[in-house]
């Protein structure tokens, strides 16, 4: 370690130009096995809180330091040991996708240059590729290229930057600086029962309040209902509420659901709201050729989320907001008048964006790097080819879980698929067993979740607990989906077995009794 030069300064934290490398190439040597051997690994070793902290230890702050090289060395087999690996190809737990490799050196090059995004004239080359990634993520998703765009850290903010902005279009007094105190009338945003809690984070801290958010039922296939959302509209407006914003879901969480897009945006149109798209999980589906046709009306959103780090496989954290105005988010976030940003290099083009004028953050880092280089390494067939493979999977699954009788095939939409283990002897009476069966579900996902041999999550369907498998994996082969129909029944039947003995419930008369 060099700890100070010739002059004297102290400077440990430096790495000479050997040292970096070193410590650079034996980190990549690593990755490179451990990206080799995940397949083989646990998806997670399922420990407890103290089982982590033990493996960690509980040492204070370190006083003096150690080097670079060793430090590397020593926790990089120790996160490979003790992560959940959302890379695995049987992990199909939620929507976070396989990271691709390049985005991980990527990140590295990111962090190396270490560009600040807030203002052009600091990052003049990464800016124009943050401009340009965001018009090449409107043109997959057949949005218009003209829009204005941020990349943020996730969906949640995605879509929050997308419920402020319209707050400030959408308020016919001077919302930023009068805030709500403006209005009398109470502001009042309208989302389907199945929509991402991002909506009640955003009316909570945008001082709305969750009252303000105003929850329409869904039909029997989880997209919003037309006619629930009209009724809804007239009686508050009846009521004396300010209805300002209609959101749609591009692919629910929990089932995948795409809300009648089309009908919401005349809707929308018509009642004078603004139309705002989450397409966090969905969006990309768009791309290809044979998308659901309501994914055309992505292109009608004022604002659309979207998230790479969970169906384009950039590693966390990327997600980006576009706006249909292309000054929708300098009027909700810049505070500076617009002609203040007229610089000299005007003459050469178009002005340089200073994005902190754009959203919420002041410095920020390169996270359109990672995608930028993700979009260009694959192209748009590369895309299609791998969102396509996981539909396919995801549609495989149902299939599979199809023809298992102790299991029931529930809902496929996009990549997620949810099934239940369901006891042949109570099939015929599943309503009735319920709470019995939610029960079993629950129990049998907490333990195949912590035996890592799979990972699938969960979803509440009228009422039932299911099994929900979500595929944005492209380590994950037919093989994989293949295995997960018999390992669930394998859990289903003991942890039925058990929890039939505690509840003295009478043993099954079915054949899996044995
Ligand atoms: C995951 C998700 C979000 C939140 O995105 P993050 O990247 O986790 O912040 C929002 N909406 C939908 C539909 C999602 O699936």
């Amino acid at each position: 370690m060099s700890d100070s030069d010739h002059s004297g300064r102290k400077a440990p934290v430096n790495l000479s130009g050997d040292e970096f490398r070193r410590a650079g190439h034996a980190l990549v040597d690593q990755l490179a096995d451990f990206y080799a051997g995940l397949p083989a690994q646990a998806v997670t070793p399922g420990e407890s809180p103290r089982e982590v902290r033990d493996a960690l230890g509980r040492g204070p702050l370190p006083d003096t330091g150690m080097s670079a090289e060793a430090l590397l060395a020593e926790i990089a087999p120790q996160m490979f040991a003790h992560s959940l690996h959302n890379g695995h190809p049987r992990f199909m737990g939620y929507i976070t996708s396989s990271a691709s490799p390049l985005g991980a050196l990527a990140d590295l090059l990111a962090s190396a240059v270490n560009p600040n995004l807030g203002r052009w004239d600091v990052a003049p080359f990464a800016t124009e590729i943050e401009a340009q990634t965001v018009r090449w993520l409107a043109e997959l998703v057949g949005y218009p290229t003209d829009a204005a765009g941020l990349m943020v850290s996730g969906g949640n903010m995605a879509n929050f930057l997308g419920f402020i902005a319209a707050r400030r279009a959408q308020a016919s007094w001077q919302v930023r600086s009068e805030g709500l105190y403006g209005e009398p009338r109470k502001l009042a945003a309208y989302v389907s029962a199945e929509a991402h809690t991002w909506v009640e984070k955003a009316a909570d801290v945008s001082g709305l309040g969750t009252d303000a958010v105003r929850w329409v039922a869904v039909d029997g296939d989880q997209r919003m209902r037309m006619d629930d959302l009209q009724a809804l509209l007239r009686s508050d407006r009846r009521a004396g509420l300010l209805p300002f914003l209609l959101v749609g879901t591009a692919g629910t969480t929990g089932t995948g659901a795409i809300d009648p897009l089309p009908e919401m945006a005349r809707l929308a149109r018509a009642e004078n709201l603004w139309f705002h798209v989450d397409g966090a999980y969905g969006a990309p589906v768009a791309a290809l050729p044979d998308a659901p046709s309501e994914l055309g009306a992505l292109a009608e959103a004022d604002s659309l989320a979207l998230d790479p780090h969970k169906w384009l496989y950039s590693p966390l954290e990327a997600a980006c907001v576009l706006t249909r105005s292309p000054t929708a988010l300098e009027d909700a976030f810049s505070f500076l008048p617009s002609y203040y940003k007229l610089d000299k290099r005007e003459e050469a083009g178009k002005p340089g964006i200073n994005y902190y004028n754009s959203g919420m953050q002041n410095s920020r880092g390169f996270r359109a790097l990672k995608v930028w280089l993700g979009l260009r390494q694959v192209g748009r067939t590369g895309v299609v080819d791998m969102i396509s493979d996981d539909m396919r999977l995801a549609r495989r699954l149902h299939a599979c879980v199809a023809e298992e009788p102790e299991l029931e095939a529930r809902t496929q939409a996009l990549s997620i698929t949810t099934f239940r283990y369901l006891p042949t002897d109570l099939a015929p009476q599943a309503r009735e067993h319920q709470d019995y069966l939610n029960r079993l579900n629950q129990e049998l996902l907490d333990d195949l979740q912590r035996s890592g041999e799979a990972f699938v999550s969960n979803a509440i369907v009228s009422g039932d607990y299911l099994l929900r498998a979500c595929i944005v994996n492209f380590r994950t082969h037919e093989a994989d989906v293949d295995a997960i129909p018999g390992i669930v029944v394998r859990f289903g039947r003991s942890v039925d077995q058990r929890l039939r003995k505690r509840l003295g419930l009478s043993p099954q008369q079915s054949a899996q009794a044995g």
